[in-house]
């Protein structure tokens, strides 16, 4: 199943992994746990498969919709709820993944340490804090195609962008309303 990365910040394509939400709750992309470590290299947090297990499959799914509500609240279209926000402030105070820098016979070059998956979660959450707490948080937003629901960050200079991908949402809407001033 493939992956959407159009949020423009890595907790945003993480609240991705479930898609058409306003359908029966949506469809889930993290199905198994190897999907969820498929996402965090295709996501490019990581080269290295954390090979998560179940309990992290668990972990990330409450994690991603603790995030997701806070975005909707963001949004101003839900209340925050005082779990969501507890949820992944536990996660952001964990360590994320460590980095160093390491002298080699090419020069200057950064060291990863292994990568786990709660460390990656902890890195998802920080950004999580980020995107919803800082000032630009007001340029959320959910895409415009009734069958999409996906979220992004509209970093356009208007803040006036419509859809989560032209390519993908915004041709279709481009193509509806060439079929409709045709009839
Ligand atoms: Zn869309």
């Amino acid at each position: 199943m493939d992956f959407r990365f159009h949020g423009g910040r890595a907790s945003v394509n993480f609240t991705a992994t479930v898609g058409k939400r306003w359908h029966d709750g949506g469809f889930e992309r993290l199905s198994e746990p190897a999907a969820l470590g498929r996402w965090f290299t295709e996501a490019g947090l990581t080269e290295d498969d954390p090979h998560c297990s179940l309990a992290d499959l668990r972990h990330a799914r409450q994690l991603r919709e603790a995030i997701y509500r806070l975005m909707l609240a963001r949004m101003g279209r839900a209340r925050p709820m005082p779990d969501d926000v507890a949820t992944v402030n536990a996660w952001a105070t964990k360590p994320p993944p460590t980095i160093e820098l390491r002298t080699t016979a090419s020069g200057l070059r950064v060291q990863r340490a292994q990568v786990t998956t709660p460390a990656l979660l902890a890195q998802l959450a920080r950004d999580a804090v980020d995107t919803i707490g800082d000032a630009d948080g007001h340029r959320l937003r959910e895409c415009t195609n009734p069958e999409c629901s996906l979220l992004f960050v509209d970093t356009s200079r208007a803040g006036t962008r419509r859809w989560c991908s032209m390519s993908a949402c915004g041709s279709r809407d481009k193509m509806a309303r060439y079929r409709s001033n045709r009839n």
